[in-house]
């Protein structure tokens, strides 16, 4: 399903017209859609359900790829759980909406306050990345008089071949427990008085596009739940992450959420655990887009800029992995000359960074002051958001049919140095 369609206003969401939104929230600004993110989650549930394995199933979305509050309570509503790695998202969740019950709480490095209010929340599991971990968690959960019910996050060395930067599966990375050292580990988990282990769990990378990674690391994460069933150590759950890939360019389709899930359920049939998913990017990417307005056309000796008023600190995914967004002109809007030629841009914003692109080499006829949409921007859009440069974030809207919300009001200058003071 694609996001925008061309109205006679412009390009739209869902009912309303993109020229619409940015007249009364201004921009840069944030676009998701409803019906977008609902059809991203059934995407899921109707496969699980095809495979017959929905009622032994947990979608736990990831919150990190977009915490806005609105969001996480539309999949609640939906039946979702969610996956947070802090405690900053514990309480986004919970004040969205969640239920603690369905909270699976991933990270390397999590803090033993948050182990204390995830434990005290009543979460349904710590996926647990290292022996430290483990045991801080227990003497955490032994000083509140709980067990802290556990699943190792185990890395399963493969090879997801993703951007090294959202490769999380190969023995170099920093997450997970080596697969050659997690069934020790289980073994001295058992043992512990305040752990409870409920499951194993893999993550092994982001934006994956080829199904072959993911279900090679459930078939050996399914070779280590047998045999430590067999040393009697069984597990209630198999949690194996998130990481589906979605569509970026055009010219280059991402798979079908059944077509990528098939592959690693076939493993997991006739089974009798209960099975955890962890989607982020491919739950809210292709839902939301950056609506931005050209500020000025700078022709150059050897290349065109186009002055954007949406930058880095707003998408930072361009600078820091040199990704692809598909960039879109919203006309014809009111008040458009309509008498631009087309020529290849580098697409900018105004922070002072030689990275601050947000698409290289664009051929677009522009005029300034019109607005452009940098399509596929609902993950890791926001989230990664920064005030560099003291610009303040952008707003927030959400597109149900008709209607149009602002889910987060753009900030304020004075809010970007109100928790600073200078010295007597
Ligand atoms: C980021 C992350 C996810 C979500 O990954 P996507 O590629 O956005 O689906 C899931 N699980 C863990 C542990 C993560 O760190």
């Amino acid at each position: 399903m694609s996001l925008t369609a061309m109205g006679k206003n412009g390009l739209q969401v869902e009912s309303v017209a993109l020229s619409d939104i940015a007249a009364r929230f201004g921009t840069p600004c944030y676009v998701y859609s409803r019906a977008a993110l609902g059809a991203a989650y059934a995407a899921y549930r109707d496969t699980l359900l095809a495979h017959g394995m929905l009622d032994r199933s947990l979608i736990c979305y990831a919150v990190k790829a977009n915490s806005n509050l609105a969001i996480l309570n539309l999949f609640a509503r939906l039946g979702a759980g969610f996956d947070i790695v802090s405690g900053g998202e514990l309480a986004r969740v919970l004040a969205a909406g969640g239920k603690a019950d369905r909270i699976v709480f991933s990270g390397v490095g999590k803090s033993r306050a948050e182990m204390r209010s995830a434990l005290e929340a009543g979460i349904h599991c710590f996926n647990v990345e290292s022996a430290s971990e483990l045991d801080q968690l227990s003497e955490v959960a032994g000083s509140v008089g709980r067990r802290a019910p556990v699943s190792l996050r185990v890395n399963p060395d493969v090879d997801a071949k993703t951007h090294p930067y959202i490769s999380t599966g190969l023995k170099s990375a920093k997450f997970g427990v080596a697969f050659g050292a997690a069934f020790d580990l289980y073994v001295r988990a058992a043992s512990l008085p305040h752990v409870a282990l409920k499951g194993i769990d893999c993550h092994i990378g982001s934006q994956l596009l080829d199904p072959a990674p993911a279900a090679e690391a459930a078939d050996k994460v399914l070779a280590l739940v047998d045999r430590l069933a067999a040393a009697g150590i069984l597990l209630e759950h198999i949690d194996l992450g998130g990481g589906m890939g979605i569509q970026y360019r055009g010219d280059e389709p991402a798979p079908a959420a059944s077509d990528y899930l098939a592959p690693m359920l076939a493993k997991l049939a006739g089974r009798r655990e209960k099975l955890v998913f962890e989607p982020g990017r491919s739950l809210v990417g292709n839902a939301g887009l950056l609506l931005t307005r050209v500020e000025v056309l700078k022709p150059g000796e050897e290349k065109h800029f186009a002055v954007v008023d949406a930058a880095m600190n707003d998408l930072m995914r361009p600078a820091l992995y040199d990704a692809w967004h598909d960039i879109v002109k919203v006309m014809p809007e009111p008040g458009d000359k309509g008498n631009a030629t087309a020529m290849t841009y580098e697409v900018v914003g105004p922070v002072c960074e030689s990275g601050d692109f947000l698409g290289h080499d664009r051929e677009l006829a522009l005029n300034e002051g019109d607005l452009l949409a940098i399509l596929s921007a609902g993950a890791y859009g926001m989230a990664m958001a920064s005030n560099y440069n003291s610009r303040p974030r952008a707003a927030e809207v959400m597109i149900d049919g008709a209607s149009m919300h602002l889910i987060r009001r753009r900030e304020e200058i004075s809010q970007l140095f109100a928790l600073e003071s200078i010295l007597p």
